[in-house]
């Protein structure tokens, strides 16, 4: 596909257009499209939108470095990007800015040294695959030598957009103590080439586990057939569906929007035709940086007999708690 039009329109947005070469050979598939090449319905701003829709920034003590929940920190090693995704939530500051200059890591690192109660690093940027394989190898080495860190996790589109940046090589050094996970970002199974798939083969024989987590995209995947795809097709190779994100408020992303409702009734659909090993829980980050929570749908409501639980089917069915008292009147033993 020719993309040169699009330039111009990417430009005016102010986000410009990037895809990588695993990504442009598939931009004639209309869920591949949508994520990647602009739309003029990214000029308009909703006044809901934010420049910073998760918070990152509320929680920074350091450049670089967000520490939101007390045992982990996200750790943006990079603002590069192999491909710009147009819903992304931090496309306000993506871009060419390259890696965290060595004396902001060094102050990152250096606060997760002096605090035991952090367990995990998450690298993302950008993507931190999009890092040389020198950096990145020198980066888990850093993190591996603070003894308190159990968990290095990576979040990445690179194993789909870029899978000959998984070399032997990399997925070597992710062999490591402590346990390097990889969060795979995908949002619909026609981004996944006969490459991509072999770059997370080598990731999972490697030894590192990986989870997915995607976007719902009005216009890309929000259909319970589309998605299902996806995750039997994640689960084919060994990566367990982990959260589908409710879109953020990004500026110029409104029309990537779904309802919560919407939401609700795609992961119902779901959850009565495919295996629980398949589903994603569906959950948003809410903004201002105040977290992740669960989105449902939910199944629980009060009832006559404590409870009223749904089944996947739509047809409820009372359910009572264990009844205390009449155990206290037996003697166990
Ligand atoms: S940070 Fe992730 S979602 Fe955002 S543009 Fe980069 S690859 Fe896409």
């Amino acid at each position: 596909m020719n993309i040169a039009h699009h330039q111009d329109l990417a430009e005016t947005t102010g986000f410009p257009l990037r895809v990588s070469a695993a990504m442009a050979a598939r931009l004639d598939m209309p869920g591949v499209a949508a994520q990647f090449l602009p739309d003029g319905r990214e000029l308009v701003v909703s006044d809901l939108a934010l420049v910073d829709p998760i918070g990152d920034e509320v929680h920074s003590p350091v450049k670089g470095l967000t520490h939101r929940y007390p045992d982990r920190v996200i750790l943006r090693a990079t603002l590069t990007c192999a491909v710009h995704c147009r819903f992304c939530f931090r496309r306000e500051v993506v871009g060419d800015a390259g890696p965290l200059a060595e004396a902001d890591l060094a102050a990152a690192l250096d606060y997760v040294a002096a605090r035991p109660a952090i367990r995990e690093v998450i690298l993302t940027g950008g993507d931190p695959l999009m890092l040389s394989e020198r950096r990145i190898i020198g980066l888990l080495e850093r993190i591996a030598a603070i003894p308190h860190v159990d968990l290095i996790r990576l979040h990445s589109r690179i194993p789909v957009v870029s899978p000959e940046r998984i070399t032997p090589a990399l997925v070597k050094a992710m062999d490591l103590r402590p346990a390097v996970w990889m969060v795979l970002h995908v949002n619909h199974a026609d981004e996944i080439g006969v490459e991509a798939e072999g770059a997370l083969a080598r990731l999972v024989k490697g030894g590192v586990p990986v989870l997915s987590q995607s976007v719902l995209l009005r216009g890309a995947n929000d259909a319970p057939e589309i998605l299902e795809a996806l995750f039997r097709k994640l689960l084919m190779l060994r990566v367990k569906p982990y959260y589908l994100h409710h879109a953020d408020l990004v500026r110029g992303g409104e029309h990537f929007r779904t309802t919560i409702a919407e939401g609700q009734a795609i992961m119902a659909a779901l959850r009565g035709k495919i295996s629980g090993t398949a589903l994603p829980q569906y959950v948003i980050d809410l903004p201002g940086g105040h977290g992740k929570v669960p989105l449902g749908p939910d199944y629980l409501a009060a009832g006559p007999k404590g409870h009223r639980i749904r089944d996947p089917q739509g047809v409820w069915h009372d359910y009572a708690d264990p009844d205390r008292g009449l155990l206290r009147a037996v003697k166990s033993g």
